[in-house]
């Protein structure tokens, strides 16, 4: 199954069984667009990212970093089997929320520093296959969408749907910086605009499973659009290529 439009006749009869890739650039509100169809279709959301960024604070808290940041890629592949990765349903907001050796991270994994620090972890491969490893067990035989930077190229190739998103970067830095305003957190629109352009640069640019869309993805701007609009959008793309009405 490798083209939009084919989509095979056992899927439409159950499509409990689809795999949903949603990669694209950072801060593009991935996530935010993965929970809402993981919600319509009562799917299960899996975010690559958090465990990428988990990963990251595990490195900076046991030091495996230098003063420059950089990972001491032999020393952190070495220790991944000490570390345990889930996800748990957090029953006040409803959201899966990431934790580390038992300890809920969800917090600690999307401040300014972690940011700051994860595509050069992201960049090892040892730590690509620890992760796409993790995923690859979640992901089992159920429904699931998945949202990252490598899903529909690399870890699910087979991903019957696909999308790629992106939007106007200073769009991007903005929304991140609201989002990280209402948690607390401190930053000026310089600095989130830096991160965004420099993460986008070195995930493109890494040698192991870079960002890039799948000849097979379908594109999705929403620098102008709604999650509401991207909903209609993905209920048409569903309804157009493979004859499925979401309610
Ligand atoms: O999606 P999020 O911004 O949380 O991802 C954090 C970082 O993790 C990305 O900037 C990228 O370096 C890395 N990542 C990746 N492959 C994925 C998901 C995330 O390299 N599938």
């Amino acid at each position: 199954i490798s083209q939009i439009g084919d989509f095979p006749l056992h899927l439409k009869q159950n499509m409990k069984q689809m795999i949903i890739a949603i990669d694209g650039h950072s801060s593009t509100g991935k996530s935010t667009f993965a929970k809402a169809i993981a919600r319509a279709l009562d799917y299960t959301y899996l975010d690559s990212g958090a465990l990428y960024r988990a990963v990251t604070l595990y490195a900076l808290e046991e030091g495996l970093t230098d003063a420059q940041g950089k990972p001491d890629a032999d020393r952190l592949v070495e220790r991944l089997e000490d570390i345990t990765l889930s996800f748990c349903r957090n029953p006040k907001t409803g959201n899966d929320e990431t934790y580390l050796n038992g300890k809920n991270v969800e917090q600690r994994i999307r401040s300014l520093e972690v940011s700051r620090n994860v595509s050069p972890v992201s960049g090892i491969p040892g730590v690509r296959d620890f992760v796409d490893n993790e995923l690859r067990k979640w992901a089992g035989k159920k429904g699931v969408v998945i949202d990252g930077r490598d899903i529909g190229t690399a870890v699910f190739p087979q991903a019957e749907v696909k999308i790629f998103m992106t939007a106007p970067a200073p769009v991007r830095a903005r929304r991140r910086l609201e989002e990280m305003k209402a948690k607390g957190e401190e930053a000026t629109f310089e600095e989130v605009l830096e991160n965004v352009l420099r993460r986008d640069h070195l995930d493109s640019s890494r040698e192991v499973h870079p960002l890039t869309k799948a000849p097979d993805a379908v594109l999705l701007d929403n620098g102008n659009m709604t999650v509401a609009q991207q909903m209609e959008w993905f209920k048409k793309l569903l309804e157009d290529k493979w004859d499925i009405r979401l309610k």
